[in-house]
């Protein structure tokens, strides 16, 4: 492998999955991103793409009434997911029935953004983005779902995919105004969590980004052994001591 492909990794885009695949194991980020070794999918990403399926189609196939919303559920999946699925239309419900008491309804209980693909091109960002709304003060809202359960103990590491999605979508001109919050809906323990992101939170962000650019271009890809590698789809490929 010639320096000239760390260059270009460490030049290139950055996404949420890839910065924070290098900080839990650079080991793990290489053999994806520089070797190209991909794993099927664990049980946990298949439910994601379920849930996050649903989420997304959510407002299209929702028929809204005066009674409330109806939503057919989807067919030929798991329990599991189902029960993921009635917390995500529960949660919506709930959206729906806050926005009843404005004088339009609509405009705060639609999204402005649906799972789009965005690009910041001056800071060489890109991601995809589950949903933007519009709070009732008209400011903008980026929301993202997530899964597994709310972890008060993983507080930090939200705020920072929070900034995350913030610098995403501020440097995209795809949106007329900053976004103000970020918001995480978590299906697996029905728990929303909202605050406005700060600059002090963007600029750690910046700084992590800066780190892991100046690491992919050292080469700095030693193997991070954690509680994580019990699920690591890559153990065959790595020899460390896994914490099985
Ligand atoms: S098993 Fe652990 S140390 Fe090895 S690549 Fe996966 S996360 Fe890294």
């Amino acid at each position: 492998m010639t320096d000239d492909v760390y260059v270009t990794l460490a030049e290139d885009y950055v996404s949420k999955s890839r910065l924070g695949t290098y900080e839990q194991c650079p080991f793990k980020f290489k053999l994806h991103y520089v070797d190209g070794i991909t794993v099927p999918p664990n049980k946990f990403m298949l439910r994601g793409l379920a849930v996050h399926d649903f989420m997304e189609n959510f407002h299209a196939n929702v028929k809204i009434r005066k009674e409330g919303l109806y939503i057919k559920l989807p067919e030929g999946v798991s329990e599991e997911v189902l029960g993921h699925v009635k917390n995500v239309i529960g949660f919506e419900k709930k959206r729906w029935e806050k926005s009843l008491e404005k004088d339009y309804p609509l405009k705060y209980f639609k999204p402005v953004m649906v799972e789009t693909k965005v690009h910041n091109h001056d800071d060489k960002l890109f991601g995809i983005v589950d949903r933007v709304h519009l709070n009732y003060d008209d400011e903008l809202v980026v929301l993202d779902l997530k899964t597994g359960k709310y972890n008060s103990k993983n507080y930090d590491y939200y705020r920072q995919e929070l900034a995350f999605y913030k610098k995403l979508l501020d440097g995209s001109l795809l949106l007329k105004k900053p976004v103000k919050y970020g918001a995480i809906y978590f299906s697996g323990s029905d728990t929303l969590i909202m605050e406005s992101v700060s600059s002090q939170q963007v600029a750690i962000l910046t700084q992590r980004i800066k780190e892991f650019r100046k690491n992919v271009m050292r080469q700095k890809f030693a193997p991070r052994p954690s509680i994580l590698c019990k699920w690591c789809g890559y153990k065959e490929h790595c020899n460390v001591n896994h914490f099985d």
